[in-house]
């Protein structure tokens, strides 16, 4: 008895038609073991690193390649933008079979392959197999990666500079680009170095970084750790030939400031000679060596003019304690450098509390002015007793200078 497919009439075996309904060729072309989206891939090697990307996504992300050969790298591609895609692929087993190969002297930009896709059930007991031509396209193109390489392997640059010229500036620029190789140490870039250079220029150091982010890093910490101005500017230094997109390289100008404790600084809205408690980059901490009140005030109020007194390099007279008179509320001084006695207020900021020590200052204007026993403690005093609280942002440390209130608040509130 002879069996027709119900299709195309023709004969068919018991088999065939209880498996499949109609005879096998009908079924295959009613439902086709795979389908592709797309018959074609376009995709792009950098010739260096040998990442890939296929150049019909959206992202264009390139991808690393499990081995590094170009005809590695077409499979690879085949089953992350073709094979991957299509319905059902899991149950299936595919093979490649290259049936066209660009040679190597092939001119053009694009190199085209042509291979055959076959499809085959994988638990079947007779797996059927399909097959799909498809055309790959590659071309050649240097990845984000190698082309900011190529631009000098940095993408931004810290420049260290003093400022103005301070006995200290040398010592402390170096103690900063110290800070900036261990920040930079404990990053990785894409598996090479973080610092990419580091050269003396006058003035001060250019560190360059590969990368873009670790240079905001460490502006932000050197903004908190040290008393500086920071200048942020870019470079436009290319594009990147794939996305079009600007490649840039950021510049942080970071000028340190020549204030430090110790020295004494002129406050402008006063003009009372002030010592200096603290430096950060929002606020300087000083202490009215007129009123012996707490001031603060931002490192951009002053100027090198603003200095009467360096810290490192000016010497303090010395003077002994001779007696107390605390009904007059005055104290006999004695210079140590001249013998010389002298009168002066008792002051209870200064902390001077029996005599026979010894207490320090300068002349500045025909004036003396005495530096307090314990500076620190007259800061600490005086927060907590002006009940500055929450508010002041301060109040809590020890006095010592150590306190860290300017870490959020980098451009601090107004004066
Ligand atoms: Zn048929
Ligand atoms: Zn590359």
């Amino acid at each position: 008895m002879n069996r027709f497919c119900p299709i195309c009439s023709k004969t068919v075996s018991l088999d065939e038609i209880k498996r499949y309904k109609t005879c096998k060729a009908c079924y295959d072309k009613e439902h086709p073991l795979f389908t592709l989206g797309k018959g074609s891939l376009a995709i792009q090697i950098c010739p260096t690193c040998m990442r890939y990307r296929s150049i019909d996504e959206e992202d264009k992300a390139w991808n690393v390649p499990a081995v590094k050969a170009y005809k590695e790298v077409w499979i690879q591609a085949i089953y992350q933008f073709i094979v991957a895609r299509i319905p059902g692929h899991e149950k299936l087993d595919f093979f490649i079979d290259f049936k066209h190969e660009p040679g190597v002297l092939d001119s053009g930009r694009k190199k085209v392959v042509w291979l055959e896709l076959a499809g085959r059930e994988r638990d079947e007991a007779e797996p059927r197999e399909a097959t799909a031509m498809v055309q790959l396209l590659y071309s050649v193109g240097t990845c984000n990666e190698c082309a900011q390489k190529r631009v000098g392997y940095h993408n931004s640059v810290i420049q260290l500079r003093a400022g103005m010229k301070r006995a200290k500036s040398d010592a402390m620029i170096e103690q900063m680009r110290h800070d900036v190789e261990l920040l930079a140490a404990q990053t990785h870039f894409h598996g090479t170095a973080p610092v990419t250079s580091i050269e003396r220029v006058p003035g001060g150091v250019d560190i360059k970084l590969a990368s873009k982010k670790l240079g905001k890093v460490v502006a932000g910490q050197l903004r908190k750790k040290y008393c500086v101005g920071i200048k942020e500017s870019f470079k436009l230094v290319g594009v990147d030939k794939g996305t079009g997109a600007d490649l840039t390289r950021q510049f942080y100008g970071i000028r340190l400031l020549p204030f430090f404790p110790g020295d004494v600084l002129l406050l402008p809205r006063s003009g009372e000679p002030c010592l200096v408690l603290k430096t950060t980059s929002a606020m300087i901490h000083l202490l009215s060596l007129a009123s012996g009140k707490v001031e603060h005030a931002k490192p951009e109020a002053f100027t090198e003019e603003s200095i009467v007194f360096r810290s490192e390099t000016d010497q303090l007279s010395q003077f002994q304690v001779v007696s107390l008179d605390e009904a007059d509320g005055t104290m006999n001084l004695m210079d140590l450098a001249t013998y010389e006695e002298r009168v002066e207020a008792l002051r209870p900021w200064l902390g001077v509390e029996a005599d026979g020590g010894t207490i320090t200052g300068f002349h500045f204007a025909d004036s003396l002015y005495l530096i307090p026993l314990a500076p620190g403690d007259v800061d600490a005093h005086v927060d907590a007793s002006c009940g500055g609280g929450p508010d002041d942002g301060g109040g809590d440390g020890d006095g010592d200078g150590a306190g860290d209130e300017e870490g959020s608040g980098a451009d601090g509130p107004g004066e």
